[in-house]
């Protein structure tokens, strides 16, 4: 996602513009489809990018372990500043602050790192495919979402076992007595 910002910094302090974002962004070992809006503001130091941006990302269920997408909302506010004067072509001495964002020699401010930052704060810790999910069966591991497994519920096994021998015992007993 990159802009183009050289005539916004000739611009006046205060300036505004904004910018429609659509676009396929990797993040997050994926392909991601980022929306939304952001609106420009020429700085006294540089551009100040602020909106807020809409995407998908695939991530794993921490119950289930099925893959499943989770939709973020990034609220984008980050400065970006130049390294190169946009009217003289001088260099710019960069803010002392660690890891901040610059627009270009060529005046592109571009978002797929600050996008991708905001994607890996947003995304869940715990994911979940959703609120109840009812995740593995502890014994055979089936995904319980789609349905009960064979497995019998834990503490009432003694108690089917027993009901089935005197189902059976009872069939013998009717057949017995019909002949
Ligand atoms: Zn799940
Ligand atoms: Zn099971």
């Amino acid at each position: 996602m990159q802009i183009n910002v050289s005539q916004q910094l000739k611009a006046s302090i205060g300036s505004r513009r904004s910018y429609e974002v659509s676009e396929v962004i990797n993040v997050a070992g994926g392909n991601s489809m980022v929306q939304g809006k952001v609106g420009l503001t020429r700085t006294d130091r540089g551009i100040l990018v602020k909106g807020t941006l809409r995407t998908e990302v695939e991530v794993t269920c921490s119950r289930c372990l099925s893959l499943f997408s989770c939709p973020l909302a990034l609220n984008i506010e980050d400065e970006y500043f130049p390294i190169t004067d946009v009217v003289s072509g001088a260099s710019l001495p960069l803010p002392e602050e660690p890891g901040c964002f610059t627009i270009d020699e060529r005046h592109i401010l571009d978002l797929t790192e600050a996008i991708r930052q905001y994607v890996l704060l947003a995304m869940p810790m715990k994911p979940l495919c959703r609120e109840d999910c009812a995740g593995l069966c502890p014994s055979c591991g089936h995904n319980l979402n789609q349905g009960p497994c064979n497995c019998l519920p834990r503490g009432t096994e003694s108690h089917s076992s027993e009901l089935s021998q005197l189902t059976l015992v009872n069939g013998v007993l009717v057949s017995e007595g019909k002949e």
